[in-house]
């Protein structure tokens, strides 16, 4: 999870006339005890959709469907994948038939041609923002820079770019990182950086700043994943103007636990939540606006219902009875 305590204050910032795009389609619900507000773009991200749309193609065309991890974050999604006869695996070696599901992160070439190899169908899943962070990435090698990366080592979209170059690139996710590269003697003068595209551009900044700082050449392509930036404005937006900021999804989901960070960051009463049935009422019966947002894996159904208990909640606490009474006048 982003830890933006230790990283960097995050400036708010105007809105982009996109994100204002994605503001419009807030959908805003009064009740006589709260406002709920629905954040512009909530549910699946295209390429999340598209790579669960692959594997329903696959898996109704095809026998023997299988994928290295977990298709998204979601163990609704999961579920009911797997119910429809997908396996999820650690490794592909021992296999000789088979379909192989590419998730949407990607995954590194040697292993697409090594399944290939061992005679197996490859379905690639993989999202066409983040093939593009790969190419980016090679285009830079090509001019002669180090790659640097600026994300999360262990994410599978890193591996899978890394998995992409001819030459090592360099993983940093912090400035700290950066600081000790330098000492190490692991940071080269000529660097070429990309971004995870689903990292927040505020938390590249001082990464980038200390780069311009070290290196003697910098050169910059921008493959953050615009229309999560966007959908990550319009969620941090609302986060600063609601007593209460609800992110819906799962725990294993790093966009979800990073918009959640940077939500709690913009207001300090935002909580995670998986699905509705963890909500208790002490958790938002004092808050007056309520703003729920959601990671990109999250299917919208859990969201609206989430939504829609907080809407439908009835608190009949005498405190409750004196506030829509207030109200009501
Ligand atoms: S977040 Fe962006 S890059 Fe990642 S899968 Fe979704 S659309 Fe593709």
């Amino acid at each position: 999870m982003t830890d933006t305590s230790s990283r960097v204050k995050i400036a708010k910032k105007a809105l982009s006339p996109k994100a204002r795009k994605v503001r419009e389609e807030r959908k805003t619900t009064r009740t006589n005890q709260r406002t709920v507000i629905l954040a512009g773009e909530v549910g699946f991200c295209f390429g999340v959709k598209r790579a669960i749309n692959l594997t329903r193609q696959a898996l109704v065309e095809r026998e023997d469907v299988f994928i290295l991890g977990d298709l998204v974050h979601n163990k609704s999604v999961t579920a009911e994948l797997e119910a429809k006869g997908l396996k999820k695996t650690d490794d592909f070696e021992n296999r000789t038939s088979g379909t192989m599901v590419i998730r949407a992160h990607g995954l590194p070439k040697e292993s697409i041609q090594e399944a290939k190899n061992l005679g197996l169908d490859v379905v690639n899943a993989t999202c066409p923002i983040v093939l593009r962070a790969q190419e980016a990435a090679q285009s830079l090698q090509d001019r002669g820079c180090q790659v640097v990366i600026i994300g999360d080592a262990n994410h599978a979209e890193i591996k899978g770019i890394m998995g992409a170059l001819e030459k090592p690139a360099l993983v940093i996710n912090t400035v700290e990182e950066l600081r000790k590269a330098k000492e190490e003697h692991r940071l080269l003068r000529k660097v070429g950086v990309i971004f995870q595209t689903t990292h927040a551009l505020e938390m590249c900044y001082p990464i980038v700043n200390e780069l311009i700082y070290l290196c003697k050449e910098v050169q910059i392509i921008n493959t953050i994943c615009r229309p999560v930036q966007n959908r990550q404005d319009d969620a941090l937006d609302l986060a600063s103007h609601v007593d209460l900021m609800i992110v819906v999804g799962s725990s294993t989901s790093a966009n979800t636990m990073e918009l959640y960070s940077l939500c709690r960051y913009h207001n300090p009463k935002t909580m995670h939540i998986e699905c509705a049935s963890q909500l208790r009422p002490d958790d938002f019966t004092w808050a007056n606006t309520i703003g729920v947002a959601s990671g990109l894996s999250t299917p919208v159904d859990l969201v609206e219902e989430v939504r829609n208990y907080l809407i439908d909640y009835e608190d009949t606490t005498e405190e409750a009875d004196s506030y829509a009474g207030i109200a009501a006048k």
